[in-house]
């Protein structure tokens, strides 16, 4: 009798669940951006979230969770229900953030169930319009005699403004004096306003400023120069040889977000790429967007384990962690 009980519960459980999944998704969909509202991420999960919201015939509200270098909102996510209505929006510092962060308090290879990866951004080495320097080689000339009184902002340890700064210091051996912010919006208008004087951010937020004259580009962080911005040369070619970071971003849902749902945002994510006004706005911002096979979970997962192999070694390297 017992077990005709168990059975019978677990049946009607099952169907709830099916019943469920079958209308999934019957009301909005949070879509959680771990950084402040207006700055690149948040643009392009805007966008995204229009795009793929058209297939899921709901609305996709996003949230800025913004602090911490984008591990608060990652972490949010990591603990929210997981029935599909909690998404993230999250970029490379995925896969920094294991190695920056001595008490994570999520593991992005066992919190998540991923959904496929979503855009590759460039970034523009950007400092305020009074900076006197006219190219790389005289910036760095005057980083070499100022250097210590000279600021670059980021959006805190683990984003990728962070991981720029860091390897741009790195690069050129030499320390400036790191300002954190909750996003690189609030960065980039201290930036404007002469508060701060560098930052290292990507072109979703910095292209309408650049082209504005209103901050001063010096390099980009590509292997090749932007189409959008054919006379800003690569650090690569302005004399730090291998300079590279391209800031891929993906979709993660919390782990145990049942199969069927996510074989769902895998489709919707697949479609919002396609849609043509989504690649638009992408392309206009300097930003490429991933083939629909990349929009995977094996690909977005495969890219997370090789992106923390071989960010872990040089983040270790250079000996910067938080608590
Ligand atoms: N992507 C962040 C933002 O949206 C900034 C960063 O990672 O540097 O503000």
């Amino acid at each position: 009798m017992k077990l005709l009980t168990t059975l019978l519960s677990l049946c009607s459980a099952l169907a709830v669940s099916t019943a469920a999944l079958a209308e999934y998704p019957d009301r909005p969909i949070t879509m959680v951006v771990p950084f402040a509202a207006g700055g690149p991420t948040d643009v392009v999960a805007r966008s995204l979230a229009q795009a793929m919201s058209t297939s899921l015939k709901q609305t996709i509200v996003v949230d800025n969770a913004a602090g911490a270098g984008g591990t608060i909102g990652s972490n949010k996510v990591a603990k929210a229900a997981p029935d599909g209505y909690t998404v993230l929006l999250m970029h490379i510092g995925m896969s920094t953030a294991p190695a920056l962060y001595k008490n994570l308090p999520f593991d992005p290879l066992k919190s998540y169930e991923y959904v496929g990866l979503v855009v590759d951004t460039p970034m523009t080495l950007i400092a305020k319009p009074t900076m006197a320097a006219a190219n790389v080689k005289d910036l760095l000339a005057y980083l070499k005699s100022n250097g210590n009184k000279v600021t670059m902002a980021n959006a805190g340890i683990g984003s990728a403004s962070h991981l720029c700064g860091l390897l741009f210091m790195s690069a050129i051996q030499q320390d400036l004096t790191t300002v954190p912010y909750r996003g690189t919006a609030p960065a980039l208008n201290d930036l404007m306003g002469g508060q701060v004087d560098l930052l290292c951010d990507q072109t979703t937020n910095t292209t309408g400023q650049i082209q504005a004259q209103k901050v001063k580009a010096y390099a980009v962080t590509s292997a090749q120069r932007l189409a959008n911005f054919k006379d800003i040369p690569t650090l690569d070619e302005s004399g730090l040889a291998g300079f590279r970071v391209g800031v891929w971003h993906g979709v993660y849902a919390p782990k145990g977000t049942p199969k069927p749902v996510i074989d769902r945002l895998v489709q919707a994510l697949q479609t919002g790429l396609k849609d043509p006004a989504f690649s638009k706005r992408m392309s206009e911002l300097g930003a490429t967007v991933y083939d629909s096979k990349d929009a995977t979970p094996q690909a977005l997962k495969a890219q997370l384990e090789s992106e923390i192999a071989k960010w872990t070694p040089i983040i270790r390297k250079a000996g910067v962690y938080a608590e």
